[in-house]
């Protein structure tokens, strides 16, 4: 699908006091990264970028399916650490089979929120179930914890009642944090938002901002021009703070995940799977996963837990949560 034909007509309307087109507003490619093991899927990653470290505490984001997984292992990321982060898995077709070191076993659907908290360490596993639907498309994202609960207890959460809200022409369901006055029950530890909008085909709609918040629109579908953009699937738009509200065209039936945040202001150091502050607490990380130290076990997977990679010849340095140069 293109909507190539719409791109140079779609302007906003600058006069317009509820969109400030003054802010800027840019648009992440992703890149194609395999997942996991031996036995990967490639995923599109839009967090961290080249360009753009952060949407507020959102520090990762992946995008992936459509995928046939009729045939062939599906999505089978064996046993591997975390610590400093949520891991927030949402599906739009297809299954995924969570398992972790405090003994959480649980199937997420499309609608469903996975929520895992790692705090200071957990493990954990994620594989297409056997008895599964054609087709397995989703996102995982990773929210850094702030300083004072990053060393919290380990813990899982799944969330099947997630409230749904019409605004406008959109449905939208709240996966995390608050929209249009319905609150997701998923536990957060920085002021944030993550909800899922479901629009019809050839519709024209305005999204309510936070202001205080930065925010992405990461594309689920073909076919959205945002604030004048085309973004493909798997690509994210971004908005700094100060924005009150984001226009959304679609051609055909369209979904978009809205991902926002107040400003991360700590700065943090990302490697493989840990979310940590320093280099050395990222070596001490790795040290204790390599050395089945302190992240649990986790059971019932068919295979082997991930090896941590070599750690990079140089130390690594905290990032701003913005630019990377
Ligand atoms: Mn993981």
């Amino acid at each position: 699908m293109s909507n190539l034909e719409r791109r140079p007509e779609e302007t906003i309307c600058s006069s317009s006091a509820e969109l400030d087109t003054a802010r800027t507003a840019e648009v992440l490619e992703p890149r194609e990264v395999p997942l996991g093991g031996p036995r990967a899927m490639l995923v599109q990653r839009t967090l961290p970028h080249k360009d753009r470290r952060m949407i507020g505490a959102w520090c990762f984001v992946d995008h992936y399916g459509p995928h046939d997984v009729t045939s062939g292992p599906g999505m089978q990321v064996p046993p591997h650490p975390h610590t400093g982060l949520q891991t927030v898995s949402w599906l739009l077709e297809g299954e995924v089979l969570h398992r972790d070191s405090v003994g959480s076993v649980q199937l997420v659907r499309p609608g469903e929120l996975n929520l895992m908290t790692s705090g200071r360490a957990i493990s954990h596993s994620e594989e297409s179930p056997a008895e599964r639907s054609a087709r397995l498309h989703g996102v995982q994202l990773w929210v850094a914890l702030p300083g004072q609960h990053r060393h919290v207890d380990p813990w899982f959460s799944h969330h099947a009642d997630l409230p749904v809200v019409e605004v406008g022409d959109a449905t939208v369901r709240v996966v995390m944090g608050e929209y249009a006055g319905a609150t997701s029950k998923a536990v957060t530890y920085t002021p944030l938002v993550a909800a899922e909008v479901a629009i019809a085909a050839e519709q024209d709609i305005t999204l309510p901002l936070e202001v205080s918040f930065e925010h992405g629109v990461l594309a689920l579908s073909d076919g959205l021009t945002v604030d004048g953009s085309s973004v493909s699937r798997g690509s994210m738009i971004v908005f700094d703070a100060g924005r009150a509200a984001v226009r959304i065209i679609t051609s055909g039936p369209g979904q978009a995940l809205l991902i926002g945040g107040t400003p991360f202001e700590e700065e943090l150091v990302m490697w493989w799977n840990f979310v940590g502050r320093s280099h050395d607490e990222i070596v001490q990380a790795r040290q204790d996963w390599e050395a089945g130290r302190g992240f649990g076990e986790v059971q019932g997977y068919a295979g082997d837990r991930l090896a941590a990679p070599p750690m990079p010849g140089t130390r690594l340095r905290p990032r701003p949560r913005t630019r990377l140069t």
